[in-house]
């Protein structure tokens, strides 16, 4: 039994303990978590939430390391979780690792947790958008989501948070650093790391050159997506990063359209979008597990490739078996 109260009082324990109900992959957990998700809804959603994304070695835990110890300082209590869909490769996962940020993971007033492994329905990032709310619920006020540019990790990451930053080197090519054109629609920041010691100008650069880019893209009616530089690794202008991401939760705040504003609209959507992904998911588990589809669907495949009947015939009749 997991004691909310005690949850809700911020007690680590009680929070890893409902966050290994909802990792894991037995049935009767996935009911209790979901029982408890219910329960403690009313006290989520009042955090600020972070993605963070970056390739490897561009500085994503030296930042989080040097970010998270700056919102402590603030007086805030800052959850670190992870998407990596590449995990069960690996066979473990090096985005959240404690290791990683050493100075973080001593701090009383962080969490820190490594990415789930492959979750069964809305995967990974079902887990950790589960494990979110269980912190928001358990008093942190920001929340980091990290994750690498792989596959969809990205867009999934950008799904669940309300600010998505992305972190780069400097280095004007950006054929050098991979990044898509979908990832600078995604971003609402990026930051250039490493701005240091030589790299310095070279930052700069980087900086004028995603910034005459994000000129040429379209832009949503509150946010202009800034481009700005940091060094993670001597703690300089973490500040101002913290200061962009307030300005962006008090223009999403202030912009009103039909009596909502755009931080809760963009919540909402979330959501909404999210419900309809595992509506989806749900369905084509059951069809899989649907003994009477398993045996009509060789046969209608045939069919089809012999033009005995329609795609669309026999897609309705594999339907109305459910
Ligand atoms: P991650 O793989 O994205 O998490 O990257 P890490 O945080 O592990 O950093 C990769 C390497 O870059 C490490 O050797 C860091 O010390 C170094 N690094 C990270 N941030 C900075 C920075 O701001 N300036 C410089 N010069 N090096 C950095």
């Amino acid at each position: 039994m997991i004691d909310l109260q005690a949850l809700k009082n911020g007690n680590r324990r009680a929070l890893a303990k409902a966050i290994t109900l909802v990792e894991s992959k037995l049935d009767t957990h996935r009911v209790e978590a979901q029982a408890v998700l219910n329960q403690l809804l009313p006290d989520t959603g009042k955090s600020i939430r972070i993605g963070i994304s970056g390739i490897p070695g561009v500085g994503k835990s030296t930042f989080i390391e040097a970010f998270g110890q700056y919102l402590i300082k603030l007086g805030k209590k800052v959850a670190v979780l992870a998407v990596d869909p590449s995990s069960p490769l690996r066979g473990g996962s090096i985005l959240g690792d404690k290791t990683r940020m050493e100075m973080l993971s001593r701090e009383e007033n962080a969490f820190i947790r490594p990415s789930p492994s492959e979750g069964a329905l809305g995967g990974v990032a079902q887990k950790t958008r589960e494990t979110m709310l269980m912190c928001e619920a358990a008093g942190y006020d920001v929340v980091l989501v990290e994750t690498v540019g792989v596959g969809q990790s990205e867009y999934e990451v950008a799904a669940m948070v309300d600010f998505f930053l992305v972190l780069m080197l400097p280095n004007a090519g950006d054929e050098l650093q991979g990044i898509k054109r979908g990832i600078m629609e995604l971003a609402d920041a990026l930051v250039i790391n490493k701005a240091d010691g030589e790299s310095l100008n070279l930052a700069k650069q980087t900086q004028g050159h995603y910034k005459s880019a994000f000129k040429l893209m379209k832009q949503n009616s509150f946010w202009t997506p800034q481009v700005q530089t940091c060094s993670a690794i001597n703690s300089e202008r973490i500040e101002e990063i913290w200061q962009m991401i307030m300005d962006y939760h008090k223009a999403a705040n202030e912009k009103i359209n039909a009596g909502i504003s755009s931080f809760t609209e963009k919540r909402a959507r979330q959501n909404s979008e999210w419900l309809d992904k595992l509506i989806h998911e749900m369905l084509e588990l059951k069809l899989k597990q649907n003994t009477e589809v398993r045996q009509r669907l060789p046969q209608l495949q045939d069919d089809v490739l012999n033009n005995k009947t329609t795609p669309y015939n026999a897609a309705k009749q594999i339907i109305d078996l459910l």
